[in-house]
């Protein structure tokens, strides 16, 4: 039977892959074909990237545009974290749609299912199915079809870490070989996780990310065992983002309040959201007259990279819509930490009293490395052993199962990316 695997290794930038920091993964390198130049969305945020993933779309078609955003609700901005476990519902009760493209498991329902396995937060995990046509496990609580919770004793009680990953990775080996569904993912949490804590390049980062590549070689091996009992496997592990070294901390929302274009930290009517190297600004309808002296504004800001305005959020994927006014990629540069990990950012000061991570890993916005995470392919249309040089998106991914599967891939921003399929005139906004 054909099936697709995917595995994340959350946060793995491309440039950290070698045969001393990751044997395994350098192992599978020569068994698929690697994307050199594959990219993610924007912002680079796990819960944007989940949904861009789970649907073949970039944001503004699938709707979920930051890790956090603001809604609209009862006419005022509101600052809404989209990792809780509870926010897809809310937004699908505040806007009528929780994601607004279907997924991968809405697509495969019919045709074989889903099963989700992750260790990230609680929203990434469901962005993958926030509206139950297949099963998702997560440590917050786990989903069948229906989003009727699953039977006690089938959850998924993981911590978040390497030995939860392992664990989490265990298990999810031995569902995929025996339930076969049509499409299963394994979402690691680590080594995202660690590189928020510590330095990219530490002994204490190293020493994850070598238990995260012994994690894919679990997976690695159980296809090998699938193919060898007859299953036509489509196998993909990649990342989700990269990471760039925190070098300094601005609070976006006290700046516009200093400038005057937003009344208080608690007002709704201009609201800076973080997302991590970057920063989403909402701006209330009865705000609008204010949107060409921002403009001004943030493109005076000696934190401000690249940014980005009603006319220009297509440009990365991103729509003018739901209040969003402008989308902002926060100064990077090329510089290297400590460890010679190169690669720096500033972030945008997070909210709900979540640390500033000075000198540790963060990532949301345009900057190279957060840019570059991985991809490798192995199964039909694959080359074992072949470096593919043209761009490749993380939309690319649910087409290129869908078409593994024999399914259509209408109405997706990506494309197929086996080689009869690949069409390279395509453009990426
Ligand atoms: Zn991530």
């Amino acid at each position: 039977m054909r099936h697709a695997v995917i595995v994340t290794v959350d946060g793995l930038r491309r440039d950290m892959i070698s045969r001393e920091l990751t044997p395994h993964l350098c192992r599978f390198a020569g068994e698929a074909e690697r994307l050199a130049n594959y990219r993610t969305v924007f912002p680079s945020c796990t819960r944007v990237v989940s949904a861009s993933l789970a649907t073949g779309c970039f944001p503004a078609r699938h709707g979920l545009q930051g890790n956090s955003v603001a809604l609209l609700e009862d006419g005022d901005l509101v600052l809404r974290d989209a990792g809780h476990p509870d926010f897809l519902q809310h937004k699908r009760r505040v806007t009528g749609r929780s994601l607004a493209m279907p997924t991968l498991a809405e697509r495969v329902r019919d045709h074989g299912g889903a099963i989700i396995f992750s260790n990230v937060s609680p929203g990434a995990a469901y962005a993958h199915d926030p509206d139950g046509h297949g099963h998702v496990y997560h440590r917050a609580g786990s989903f069948g079809p229906g989003r009727q919770r699953v039977a006690d004793g089938d959850d998924l009680d993981v911590t978040l870490d390497a030995a939860g990953d392992r664990r989490m990775t265990e298990r999810f080996v031995g569902e995929v070989f025996e339930r076969r569904p049509a499409v299963a993912v394994l979402w690691m949490g680590e080594p995202d996780h660690i590189q928020h804590e510590v330095a990219l390049g530490s002994l204490e980062h190293r020493a994850v990310l070598a238990q995260a590549d012994a994690h894919v070689a679990l997976v690695v091996d159980a296809v090998s065992r699938l193919r060898a009992a007859g299953d036509d496997v489509l196998l993909l592990v990649g990342s989700d983002h990269g990471h760039q070294t925190v070098e300094g901390v601005i609070d976006v929302d006290a700046e516009l309040i200093a400038a005057g274009f937003k009344a208080s930290t608690t007002s709704g009517d201009v609201v800076a959201v973080s997302n991590g190297t970057s920063v989403l600004i909402y701006m209330r309808p009865d705000q609008s007259a204010k949107l060409p002296d921002l403009r001004s504004f943030l493109q005076s800001c000696e934190w401000a990279g690249e940014v980005l305005g009603p006319d220009k959020l297509a440009s990365v994927g991103q729509a003018p819509d739901a209040c969003l006014a402008f989308a902002v990629s926060m100064r990077a540069n090329d510089a290297a930490n400590a460890f010679g990990i190169p690669g720096s950012s500033l972030a945008a000061k997070p909210a709900f009293g979540k640390p500033d991570r000075m000198g540790c890993g963060q990532h949301g916005g345009l900057g190279r490395y957060e840019q570059s995470p991985f991809m490798m392919i192995s199964g039909p249309g694959f080359a074992a052993g072949a470096v593919r040089e043209e761009p490749a998106c993380v939309v690319d991914v649910a087409p290129t199962i869908l078409a593994h599967l024999g399914l259509p891939w209408d109405e997706v921003d990506g494309r197929p990316l086996q080689s009869r399929l690949n069409d390279t005139s395509r453009r990426y906004p």
